[in-house]
């Protein structure tokens, strides 16, 4: 079947208009007509090639939310004409003991979790696109029931990527009452971060670069807010922190957040920079125990859980809505951390 998409020719070239085919919908296949999608950092990094192995032509999109249009025949888990969304996966090997364990993200198999876009098919070297298309072709395990409200559809997309992203390391790392929580840049990560944290019952702490974003991190959710350029507030922090997120897209002095950590709390990384951060200092790991880690979006099961949530607690992105060919221009926006917070293109507009 032949797809509207938007995609980059190569890592020079802006996206533009083109054709893909999608696979014919197999036994447990779920077709998917695309009704927004969001625009992660990732679509970004990607689409220039700031990571290695990017393949053209790519097809960026991994914030799907979309209605079914079609099912195999052993399909058992979604209906035509449900809601439903995808993430950033759409395969692993099932098999193996992080995928038995619901964390597909982390499969063992030979080529890992296959990639919503960029993803190579099989070991043939063959792309999987994204959903900057208008319909989409995925294995119903990776298809997660979508309950929010018809309104609140554009708004729910950011959270297959967003969403997820901040909701695995905050769980994993005991986000809750008592526990303060740090959630350092507010884009389209951060900002979920924020949100999810403070539903989780945690004292959320934001830290940004950006002083014109401090009364809207207020709004999200944060009790407070922290200027991470100006020393004096940072150190006004010292030694505080349970668990600080770490969403910041580009490279930065981690020694800045590293000591507002308190014994044995830790900053798990989300950001990928397209160059590495500059390496911190032993010492201020090794005189609280504190710990360094990071986090790589979130299994299925835990995705349905989110989602689910969130549905429960009304919770949705900040969004600006975009059309299609207003790609580049929101791209640029991005650059600048200028996004209130997720931009979601409305694929009627492709
Ligand atoms: P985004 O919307 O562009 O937000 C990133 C934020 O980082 C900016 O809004 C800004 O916040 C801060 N920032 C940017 N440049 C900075 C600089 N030079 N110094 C300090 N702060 C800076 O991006 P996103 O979509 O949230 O994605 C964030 C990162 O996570 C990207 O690298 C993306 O590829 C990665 N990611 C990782 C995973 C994973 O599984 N680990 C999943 C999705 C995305 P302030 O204005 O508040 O400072
Ligand atoms: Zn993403
Ligand atoms: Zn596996």
């Amino acid at each position: 079947m032949t797809t509207k998409a938007y995609a980059a020719q190569s890592a020079t070239t802006p996206l533009g208009p083109s054709t893909i085919t999608r696979p014919p919908v197999g036994d447990l296949d779920v077709a998917i007509d695309i009704l927004y999608c969001g625009v992660c950092h990732s679509d970004l990094h990607a689409a220039r090639a700031e990571w290695q192995g990017m393949r053209y032509p790519l097809v960026p999109g991994h914030e799907i939310i979309g209605r079914v249009s079609a099912v195999g025949k052993s399909v058992s888990r979604h209906r035509v004409g449900d809601v439903v969304g995808v993430g950033c996966m759409v395969g692993s090997c099932r098999q193996c003991v992080a995928c038995q364990d619901g964390l597909e993200q982390y499969c063992e198999g030979p080529h890992g979790f296959l990639q919503t876009y960029n993803g190579w098919l099989d070991g043939t070297g063959e792309n999987t696109y994204g959903g900057y298309s208008a319909a989409i072709t995925v294995d119903e395990h990776f298809v997660l029931r979508i309950s929010h409200s018809a309104e609140q559809l554009a708004a729910a997309a950011p959270l297959l990527c967003a969403g997820i992203t901040t909701w695995s390391p905050l769980r994993h790392w005991g986000a809750g009452p008592g526990k303060k929580v740090g959630i350092a840049g507010i884009g389209g990560l951060g900002h979920m971060g924020i949100k999810l944290a403070h539903a989780m019952g945690a004292h959320v702490v934001a830290f940004t670069t950006s002083p014109a974003k401090i009364q809207d991190a207020k709004h999200l959710g944060a009790d407070e807010v922290v200027v991470s350029r100006n020393p004096d507030e940072m150190a006004a922090h010292a030694s505080s922190f349970d668990f600080i997120l770490n969403t910041v897209a580009a490279p930065h002095d981690l020694d800045a957040f590293i000591p507002l950590l308190k014994r044995d709390g830790t900053m798990t990384m989300v950001g990928v920079p397209d160059s590495p951060h500059p390496s911190p200092g032993v010492a201020n790991l090794i005189f609280k125990r504190r710990g360094l880690a990071g986090s790589l979006i979130g299994g299925i099961p835990e995705t349905q859980e989110m989602l689910d949530f969130c549905a429960q607690h009304g919770i949705t992105s900040d969004v600006e809505m975009i059309a299609m060919k207003d790609i580049e221009s929101a791209f640029e926006r991005m650059k600048k951390s200028d996004v209130k917070y997720r931009f979601v293109i409305d694929m009627s507009t492709i």
